[in-house]
């Protein structure tokens, strides 16, 4: 029992330390595009200062995504309206024992009921949720934005060094100075980097695109099928463009009772028993808000 909460400790503290290596890393990043100051090429200055904005705005949003709530289920007994129809939604956690909406999945390593959990990040070191994905997918957009033009930095910088220079490019390469070390180290994460964040952004992009978290892909089952602007909004909030740019909070109206599917009902033209149960224009019908209205006294208390 002791071992197995040291080794929880542990991983805490490795979740930490992982998410200040990578803000070192971003600030090194930066800092090695300092090397090309004295270069009379304006567009070098203009890459440097997009790379400062997009360094300030992943360092952001990978701090909202971290002290965020992800979307933690705080409801101990199923909602009094759903209770008709408990077959379907009379479930509770066994680990945290809170009732259960249909899209929650228990994080061990939280030890808590998420809502629409899509994984634990080690990098974010907290729960990629309902509510803090927009946090997490803006990260990943402006980190690649961020190596991209740290990249185009180096390469334009190296091209004007070779070109003023005089010496041969093979004895320039081979003599290693600190500067140098610190290029070629740049240059390899850069390349690891690109690779890693591309795959993972174009994974939460389909994620948004089929209304499915990671958790239930692997279930083979997904959230209601409806068009990718309805789905974007549900992730980045329905409010004014230049929010969903931002790592500002995202008006969401999400839906507890919303239903896991099965993978035969993927088509558009489908009744969804939420529709059912879910009518925004009908105030007797259920309505998430008082779910969520619930929980947040709950976190109050
Ligand atoms: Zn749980
Ligand atoms: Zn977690």
């Amino acid at each position: 029992m002791g071992r197995g909460k040291n080794f929880f400790k542990v991983k805490k503290y490795l979740g930490r330390i992982l998410l200040v290596l990578t803000q070192v890393i971003f600030v090194w990043a930066l800092y090695t595009t300092s090397f090309y100051e004295n270069s009379s090429l304006s567009i070098l200055h203009y890459l440097r200062a997009s790379a400062f904005c997009f360094c300030l705005l992943l360092q952001a949003c990978q701090i909202r995504a971290s002290i965020s709530d992800p979307g933690e289920v705080r409801q101990k007994s199923i909602p009094l309206k759903l209770l008709l129809f408990h077959e379907m939604y009379d479930r509770k956690c066994r680990q945290c024992n809170s009732w259960k909406p249909p899209r929650a999945h228990h994080c061990k390593r939280c030890k808590k009921c998420i809502f629409k959990m899509d994984h634990h990040c080690v990098w974010i070191n907290n729960c990629i949720g309902a509510l803090n994905q927009k946090y997490f997918v803006l990260f990943l957009f402006y980190l690649l934005l961020f190596i991209l033009t740290v990249l185009g930095i180096h390469t334009i910088g190296i091209c004007d060094y070779f070109m003023r220079s005089k010496r041969k490019i093979l004895s320039i390469i081979m003599t290693m100075t600190i500067t140098k070390f610190q290029i070629y180290s740049i240059l390899v994460i850069i390349f690891c980097f690109t690779i890693i964040i591309s795959q993972m952004l174009l994974n939460q992009i389909t994620a948004i695109r089929d209304n499915q978290t990671a958790v239930e892909s692997i279930q083979d089952k997904f959230g209601r099928q409806q068009f990718f602007v309805n789905n974007f909004k549900q992730v980045f909030g329905d409010q004014e463009w230049y929010h969903w740019l931002l790592p500002t909070k995202p008006k969401l109206k999400l839906n507890y009772a919303e239903i896991v599917y099965a993978q035969e009902l993927d088509n558009f033209d489908t009744e969804f028993v939420e529709d059912i149960l879910y009518d925004e224009t009908n105030p007797a019908n259920i309505h998430f808000a008082e779910f969520m209205l619930d929980n947040y006294s709950k976190q109050k208390q």
